[in-house]
């Protein structure tokens, strides 16, 4: 199923100049590995691509943009997310010869939004995925002052007051009071 519009094609750029792309993909939650998206609706994807500066080298800008239901991280419920993004990337073939494993970890701040392409054709549904990942908080919230679950009950404590807490302070004050008494007795 290659349908030659879901791709940057390299060639045709150098045959033809710059190109611009505006697709919609359908993501399922589960392509993206992610615990706390609920639901994704479609991606809208647009971008131009260009010849970069050095040989080999390909420009692409886009947008991203989409809506979801994430799960707060700390009360689990779902939450409405729109995000409306932008990228700037830089497309570099990848080096032939497998790199030590130091250049591996040196990469220059400069160079953070290189991308390596093996194939001459890069996948509009990939950049997509990719602009999603980044999208998306690793810990989204519903409000920042939720008040989270219950660790005793699993109460949601945005919604009601459960008695845990204040009993196992009540405790640890009776156990204080035992231990001050057994002092005083020791003083005496
Ligand atoms: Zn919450
Ligand atoms: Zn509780």
């Amino acid at each position: 199923m290659f349908d030659p519009r879901d791709y940057i094609l390299l060639d045709q750029i150098d045959k033809d100049g710059p190109q611009s792309y505006s697709r919609m993909y359908s993501i399922s939650p589960a392509e993206l590995d992610r615990i706390e998206i609920v639901n994704i609706g479609p991606v809208a994807l647009t971008a131009n691509a260009n010849k970069g500066n050095v040989p080999a080298e390909y420009l692409v800008d886009g947008t991203s943009r989409f809506t979801a239901d994430l799960a707060c991280s700390r009360c689990l419920e779902p939450t409405p997310f729109a995000s409306s993004s932008s990228f700037h990337l830089r497309f570099h073939p990848r080096p032939e010869l497998p790199q030590q494993e130091d250049e591996e970890l040196e990469i220059a701040p400069e160079e953070l939004d290189v991308e390596f392409y093996i194939e001459r054709a890069i996948s509009l549904r990939d950049l997509a995925l990719e602009q999603i990942q980044l999208s998306i908080p690793m810990k989204p919230l519903c409000d920042e002052n939720c008040l989270g679950l219950c660790p005793y009950c699993g109460a949601n404590r945005n919604r009601e007051t459960c008695a845990c807490e204040t009993s196992i302070v009540g405790e640890r004050w009776g156990a204080l009071s035992e231990i001050q008494q057994a002092m005083k007795k020791r003083e005496s």
